[in-house]
């Protein structure tokens, strides 16, 4: 019993004074390591998992849900079976050893350090951030859909009105949408952090570069640590490109990360970029108030695909958006006292103009400049993407790159499907990747999601069968009758080999068309299977019995 420790407040955080306990994750008797989560709180602020201080097992829990605890109050009584400290703070100046060390904590880095230490490897992850989760989940991926979930309950309300039911203009606070925002982050950070340290790899924060091809080291304002390596997986990412012509720092020139942290909705904003990232974050923007104008220097939106499944969003942005200009290059900005003054160039037009905002979305590149690259010779192409052949291993036979960090597509899923092979490679458990059909969704209003060939990149032997909205149940209960789905057929197999959708939530339904592409599927065995009724996702029914001639609900042509 002289382990035991009665822990409080202060045990775990020195930021938290009072709080209210809404969830409590252990049990008597259960055994926890240090990291993992003991209760769930919510501060006036925001709601925070507490961390176990120590390797322990939970002997007694003195609180209850719902009840209001302050530095005072007894939380738990632990018994401590080891003072394991964070290896990020323990390690500093020290040399450490590991089969294989991991840079970059995003979805592909933190993915393929799990799966490997599943795989027995003895494996460090590094991050230069402070919370494990990249881009995805800190500043990419999971924000934006938290602010895109928002500003659509905001269009539903409004929407509403059309059938008589009416709300008030909504008043949004926009701290307390931010610390909502940031609660669903900490939770997902703090899961992630629980489970590397119940995998039991070392996560160091810190910058890594390459001090050779087996030596690792890791800088942060603590100190250095050196690790000895036998592989390594480089995963560092991307970061926002800048416009080389546009070099003033302003807090009103926002990049994706600011955008997703701001303190006020600015009145006139101009989006940079009519790619996905830019038309997501225009969503938001426009969801808060903003009267937003988007430019894109190519002419069209989301050139890669087809027209038909971008039109509707065009349409309805063309509608409510100030202005969508293509063929649009941001020419020069200034601060003037009244906002920025912006010059665009369209063809040989000048248009000058105002805006209290600029998001610049004109794409992303990768994040190398602190690893050191040339030192250990891996070869990057023109762009500064890390080059890698078919099992992601990099020109030096034991480095290896997955994620943003080796191109297009920029996505999480496709990062964290490298890393789950990577690591199996890297573990022995295979030899190459394997082919993997990739779906892509862009989370507008409405939502846009394809997968394999598109109608435009597709040969002649294929053939397009498409299902407008107009008829389905669901659709029309649901305002969204101007959704389309299709699929795209190999005309002498029938095999599915691609299919695009438009409508709200769509992407949710692109994981059946991907399924049929993954697995060979024809038209016939989508037509065979059961759809429920009423969801949109009888259209995809309806694509496949129309295509065979064999549809009921609209005449055989
Ligand atoms: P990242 O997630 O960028 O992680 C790289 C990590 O490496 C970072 O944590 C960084 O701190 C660390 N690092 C870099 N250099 C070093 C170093 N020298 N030492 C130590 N650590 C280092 N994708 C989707 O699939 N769906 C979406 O809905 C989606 N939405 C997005 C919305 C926005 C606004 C943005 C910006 C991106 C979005 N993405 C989305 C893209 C997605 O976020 C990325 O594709 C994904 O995060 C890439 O994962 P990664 O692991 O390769 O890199």
């Amino acid at each position: 019993m002289d382990n035991q420790k009665i822990l409080k407040l202060k045990d775990f955080s020195e930021d938290i004074d009072e709080a209210e306990v809404v969830d409590i994750i252990v049990a008597i008797d259960e055994s926890i390591s240090m990291h993992d989560s003991v209760l769930t709180l919510e501060t006036n602020k925001t709601s925070v998992d507490l961390g176990c201080p120590f390797n322990g097992e939970i002997k007694e829990i003195f609180i209850n849900i719902g009840d209001k605890i302050d530095e005072n109050t007894n939380l738990v009584a632990i018994e401590v079976t080891e003072i394991s400290v964070d290896a990020s703070t323990t390690a500093l100046s020290s040399e450490l050893e590991a089969e294989l060390v991991v840079i970059g904590g995003g979805p592909a880095g933190y993915t393929a350090a799990f799966r490997a230490a599943d795989l027995g490897v003895k494996t460090i992850l590094i991050d230069k951030y402070p919370e494990l989760g990249g881009t995805c989940l800190n500043n990419g991926c999971i924000p934006s859909k938290f602010l895109l979930h928002i500003v659509s309950g905001i269009h539903n309300a409004k929407h509403l009105s059309e059938y008589g039911v009416k709300f008030d203009e909504p008043f949004i606070d926009l701290r307390r949408m931010m610390q909502a925002k940031d609660s669903v982050i900490n939770t997902l950070n703090s899961g992630l952090r629980s489970l590397s340290n119940k995998r039991n790899i070392n996560v160091i924060h810190g910058t890594a570069s390459f001090s050779d091809n087996n030596l690792i080291t890791v800088k942060s304002n603590e100190g250095s640590n050196k690790i000895n390596f036998t592989k390594a997986i480089i995963a560092t990412g991307s970061a926002p490109r800048k416009i080389d012509s546009i070099s003033i720092e302003d807090p009103r020139i926002l990049y994706s990360e600011q955008a997703l942290n701001i303190q006020c909705v600015p009145n006139k904003l101009l989006v940079v970029g009519g790619g996905v990232i830019g038309l997501e974050l225009s969503s938001v923007f426009h969801g808060l108030g903003s009267n937003v104008t988007v430019i894109e220097a190519t002419s069209s939106f989301l050139s890669m695909l087809d027209e038909d499944i971008v039109a509707p969003l065009i349409r309805k942005y063309q509608e409510t958006f100030n202005s969508l200009m293509t063929d649009t290059l941001l020419d020069e900005v200034q601060v003037t006292s009244s906002g920025l003054a912006v010059r665009l160039m369209q063809d040989r037009n000048v248009i000058n103009t105002n805006f209290d905002a600029i998001l610049i979305a004109t794409g992303r590149e990768p994040i190398t400049q602190d690893l050191n690259l040339d030192v250990i010779n891996v070869d990057t192409d023109d762009y500064g993407y890390i080059d890698v052949n078919d099992c992601y291993c990099t020109s030096v036979e034991n480095i290896y790159a997955i994620g943003d960090v080796i191109g297009n597509p920029m996505l999480a899923h496709k990062g964290s499907k490298e890393g789950r092979i990577v690591a199996e490679i890297c573990a022995g458990h295979r030899k190459a990747s394997d082919k993997a059909t990739m779906p892509f969704v862009v989370y507008t209003d409405p939502e846009i999601a394809w997968v394999g060939l598109t109608e435009s990149s597709a040969g002649n032997e294929i053939d397009v069968v498409k299902s407008p909205w107009l008829s389905n149940g669901r659709a029309l209960t649901q305002d969204s009758s101007y959704g389309l789905t299709k699929l795209l057929v190999d005309r002498e197999t029938g095999k599915i080999v691609g299919g695009g959708l438009v409508g709200p939530n769509v992407g949710e339904m692109i994981s059946e068309i991907t399924l049929a592409i993954e697995n060979q599927l024809t038209v016939k065995d989508l037509s065979k299977m059961i759809h429920p009724h009423p969801t949109v996702s009888e259209t995809i029914a309806m694509c496949a019995e129309k295509y065979l001639k064999e549809a009921v609900e609209i005449l055989n042509q």
